[in-house]
Order: C-alpha cells, then structure tokens, then sequence
C-alpha cells in the first residue's frame, strides 16, 4: 500500500510517505510513522492501525460519537446481522455488492466503518482498502480481519445486553484487504491508484461533500473505473451549512435532489470533474440501523453507478 498513499494535508500535491519502521510483522508495519518528505508531517502507525488524517487531532475529535461502543455494536449489526441469520436483517450489503463488475485492480470503500463493504469487494477485486475517520470502527474492522469473527454487545432493553458472535464465512478471502484511519475528503492516495471507488451512506455526513466526489474522480483510473455512491440524503446543519450541501435546497446552485445533482456532477455537466463518467445504473437499497430490540430505523439508500 505504500506505493500509492500520498500526504493527504499536502494535496493535490501528491508525496509519497517514508515509512519509519519501529517494529514490523511480516510486510506489515505495526509500530512507526509515515512523513511527508515536503510538509514533514508524521502520521502514526500504531498497533498495526495507520493514522493518515490530515488534521490529526481535530478530525479525531470531530465525530466522537462514532467512538462509541453502542454505536459500534449498532454499525456491525447494521453490516453483518444477514450473516449471522437475524431475521430483521436486509440483504443491503449484498445488493449494493452487486452493482460492482468484478475486475483487476484495487477497491476504495470510503466510510467503510466496520468493513463489510470492504470484505464484499475483496472477494471481486484483487485487492480492498477501507478507510474511515473513527478509530473505533477501524479497529473493529481490522480486528475481524485478523481473526474471521468478532463477539459483540447488542442492546436488548435499558441495560439488558445480548452477547452475539459473528463469524466471516470461511471462504471470504481476508488477506487482500486493509484498513486505514483516514478522511473521505482526503483519502491519503496517488491519482488514479483505483479500479474503483464506492461511498455507501456517508455524503451527507461530510463537511464538504463536493471535495469527497472530487476526491473519488481523482481516485479512479480514467479508463475503465468504477463508482458507486449510496446514500439517503439526510442533509443537516449538524455537518455542514445548507450552502456546503450537494441537494436539499430550494435554490441556489445545488438546488434540488441529491442524487440529480451528484448524476449531473457525475456527467460533468458542472464542470467540477476532471473525468466525466457515464451512469450506468440507479436506484434505491433498503437499509436498516436497530437500536435495539424493538426499536429500528428504515432508511432509504439512494443508489447511483457510474464508469467511464
Ligand atoms: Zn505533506
């Protein structure tokens, strides 16, 4: 992976980093930093979890509430409660999984929170990254990387918790996927380093999702690239101002709904892509958070695939 993670502070210019290695496993670095030759920032390697923010402590800080063990046990039961046979789970996983065409090359998941989506496409591409800014959810997706499986807390009611155990499926390949503490806005990689690039329900969530399509187009490989982008559109001031938002708006430049404009983005009809894609599909994948027992939301993950 080295070869193709750049200084996500110093972008567009693209460094690569110099890894320093305090201890090591295998190709695996497990104790170090990476620095920028050019801005001589030092990203951390801890316990095998690489920190490549580009605003360490404040992007840290920023969504605290994805540290949370609750909201972790919420997202795993969220990505894999079809592979341990609940019967309230959905098939979202999978179904968005079957928008991608197998291929060469590496898949990006941004926002992959605790992996499935990244497990999913490195079973079709040679190789998966996930990033995702919360290290809870990174540490929890390497962690069933590492051993197939994790036990987990699900809330019952009040303080009633209910021990559950999830295992990967042994056939699922798990030596050609990685993940990385880094930001969907400044994923910390060298142009064109992907096959394909997929945001699933986390637009809405950035501060400026503008430069998170942007990121994207510049990820992929101009010929033969794919792109999938997911998401509900719940725009909210809670993270970013209406004017920061690609849908939503009575007027103004991204007047309307999210997924027409992102489509547009996407045609380059805006000009704000420095390669227009083609759309080959859309539509709408139903996808489910539980609370607890009694308490679920259903939401509605609007669909759009692109390649050029
Ligand atoms: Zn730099």
């Amino acid at each position: 992976m080295l070869e193709i993670l750049v200084c996500p502070a110093c972008l567009p210019g693209e460094y690569s980093l110099e890894p320093d290695i305090a201890r090591q496993d295998g190709n695996d670095i497990m104790e170090g930093s990476l620095s920028c030759p050019v801005c001589g920032r030092a990203y951390p390697v801890e316990d095998g979890v690489a920190y490549i923010l580009p605003e360490d402590q404040a992007m840290r800080s920023y969504d605290t509430k994805y540290e949370m063990p609750p909201v972790v046990a919420s997202y795993l039961w969220s990505h894999y409660s079809d592979l341990m046979a609940d019967p309230e789970a959905t098939t979202a996983y999978a179904d968005w999984a079957a928008l991608l065409a197998p291929g060469a090359g590496i898949c990006l998941d941004m926002g992959g929170a605790v992996g499935r989506f990244t497990f999913e496409m490195g079973r079709k591409f040679d190789y998966a990254i996930g990033i995702d800014n919360s290290e809870a959810f990174i540490k929890t997706a390497r962690d069933i990387m590492k051993s197939g499986g994790r036990a987990f807390d699900l809330p019952e009611e009040g303080m009633i918790l209910k021990r559950v155990q999830l295992s990967i499926p042994p056939e699922w390949n798990m030596e050609n996927v990685e993940f990385i503490v880094a930001d969907a806005m400044y994923p910390p990689f060298a142009a064109g380093a992907f096959a394909a690039a997929v945001s699933l329900n986390m637009v809405d969530k950035l501060h400026r999702p503008l430069l998170h399509l942007q990121a994207a187009d510049r990820l992929v490989r101009a010929e033969k690239g794919q792109f999938l982008l997911s998401d509900p559109f719940s725009w909210s001031t809670d993270s970013a101002p209406p004017e920061n938002w690609l849908g939503g708006n009575p007027d103004g430049l991204f007047a309307g709904h999210g997924l027409d404009n992102i489509t547009a983005l996407l045609h380059g009809d805006m000009r704000m892509l420095e390669h227009p894609w083609q759309v080959d599909a859309d539509g709408q994948v139903w996808w489910k958070i539980r609370t607890h027992r009694n308490h679920f939301e259903l939401i509605r993950s609007c669909y759009v695939k692109a390649v050029r």
